[in-house]
């Protein structure tokens, strides 16, 4: 007995729903932030994911993801059940945060440095005016 190609393929594809409804079900089967529970637009994301990071960092999909999840060898609790649009906004957001965390090291260093240079000229005109207050 073989299978066909098609019947494959719809394997694959019942194989993937099922990972999937069987992770979201861990996660009340709705969107952590507005409640959102067509199973269609719903995602599990990283609680603290790197917005860059790829989409394909634990292989084979997000079905690679679901079996860790199930399996148990990823924590539960670093993840949360999001839909697509809160997905985005969340993405939107952190790469916002991530952005002005990395503009506002940038903006320290600057004052540090201009801080130094600005001490260093007072105490070069400071010893001048000293010198100049006692002559
Ligand atoms: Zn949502």
């Amino acid at each position: 007995m073989s299978i066909t190609r098609e019947e494959n393929a719809d394997y694959g594809r019942k194989y993937k729903l099922a990972k999937k409804r069987a992770v979201l079900a861990l996660y009340g089967s709705k969107c952590n932030r507005c409640g959102f529970s067509d199973e269609r637009a719903l995602q599990i994301d990283h609680v603290w994911g790197d917005p860059e990071l790829p989409r394909n960092a634990y292989g084979r999909g997000s079905t690679g993801l679901y079996i860790k999840i199930l399996q148990g060898s990823v924590p539960k609790e670093d993840y949360q059940c999001l839909c697509s649009n809160c997905n985005w906004i969340k993405r939107a957001e952190s790469i916002v945060e991530h952005n002005t965390r990395a503009k506002s090291r940038k903006l320290v260093v600057i004052l540090k440095s201009t801080a130094l240079a600005v001490d260093q000229k007072h105490h070069k005109y400071g010893a001048q005016h000293h010198i100049g207050g006692l002559a």
